[in-house]
Parts: C-alpha cells; sequence; structure tokens
C-alpha cells in the first residue's frame, strides 16, 4: 500500500464520516432522488440553480461508505460550477472510477475526487460512487426526478 492509497482513504473515510453539505436544502430550485439497489444506497440532491450556475448543493441519504463520500465530495466539486462544467466534470470522473480514462481525456483538475480512484478495481462499488452524479444530472435535466441505477 502506498502513502497515496493510505490518503485516499483518509479523504474517504473523512468525507463518508462527515459529509460535507449533508443538509435538506430549503431553498433549493431542483431536487432528484437516486437509488442503487444493489447496494442499498440512496440520495437525494438538492440543487439551487441560477443563470445555470450550481449556486448552492446539499444532498441527504443513507448508504455505503463510498456512496456518501463520493456525494460529499461532489457537492464539494460542483458548487459554484456551471451546468455544462459540471457534466464534463461527471465524466472526466466517470471514466476515472470505470477505469476506461486513457490518459487523453483529463481536461479537468479532478482535485480530491480522485480519492476514488480506487473504485475501478472493485466493479461492483461503480455504481456506488457515480451515484449522486446521475442523480444530480437529473436534477439539473427535470425539476422533479427519481433515478435508479439498475
Ligand atoms: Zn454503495
Amino acid at each position: 500500500m502506498s502513502d497515496l492509497t493510505e490518503l485516499y482513504q483518509e479523504v474517504i473515510l473523512d468525507h463518508s464520516q462527515q459529509p460535507r453539505n449533508f443538509r435538506r436544502l430549503g431553498d433549493a430550485n431542483r431536487t432528484a432522488e437516486g437509488s442503487n439497489p444493489l447496494c442499498g444506497d440512496q440520495i437525494t440532491v438538492y440543487v439551487k440553480l441560477e443563470e445555470d450556475v450550481i449556486q448552492e448543493i446539499s444532498f441527504e441519504g443513507e448508504g455505503c461508505a463510498i456512496s456518501k463520500a463520493s456525494a460529499s465530495l461532489m457537492t464539494v466539486s460542483v458548487k459554484g460550477k456551471t451546468k455544462v462544467e459540471s457534466e464534463t466534470l461527471f465524466d472526466v470522473f466517470r471514466h476515472m472510477v470505470t477505469g476506461e480514462q486513457d490518459g487523453t481525456l483529463n481536461p479537468v483538475d479532478l482535485g480530491k475526487l480522485t480519492a476514488l480512484l480506487g473504485v475501478k478495481e472493485y466493479p461492483v462499488r461503480v455504481k456506488c460512487a457515480t451515484l449522486a452524479w446521475h442523480t444530480l444530472r437529473a436534477a439539473l435535466e427535470a425539476s422533479k426526478a427519481v433515478v435508479s441505477t439498475e
């Protein structure tokens, strides 16, 4: 195990035990619910979208450490970004956790999101890691939505 792996584990542990933006957002104008029946992860994402910019974002839910840490890291990463920027980030993130990244696709600094890089070794966990992102996308595309990874 490298130091880097330990660092990643610390970030995941930190964000799963003390998730950031873990609350209901009273003045959200976009919400969506997501579930990953395979693992039992459930999430609701709240977004306050103004002029295509994610002004505020929060989430509530229950699930495994990976799903919670990923949701927490996501809220920190996309706050202040436009819809298009958050979509791009999701694309890069998804390629990273599915191991499909070929080295040419990394125009975005993933920052702490790289803590979830290890997920690619566990295909069954990819759905846990991407659930929050799929749910965010649903929230941004419609005012009311329910998504499932199944
Ligand atoms: Zn899970």
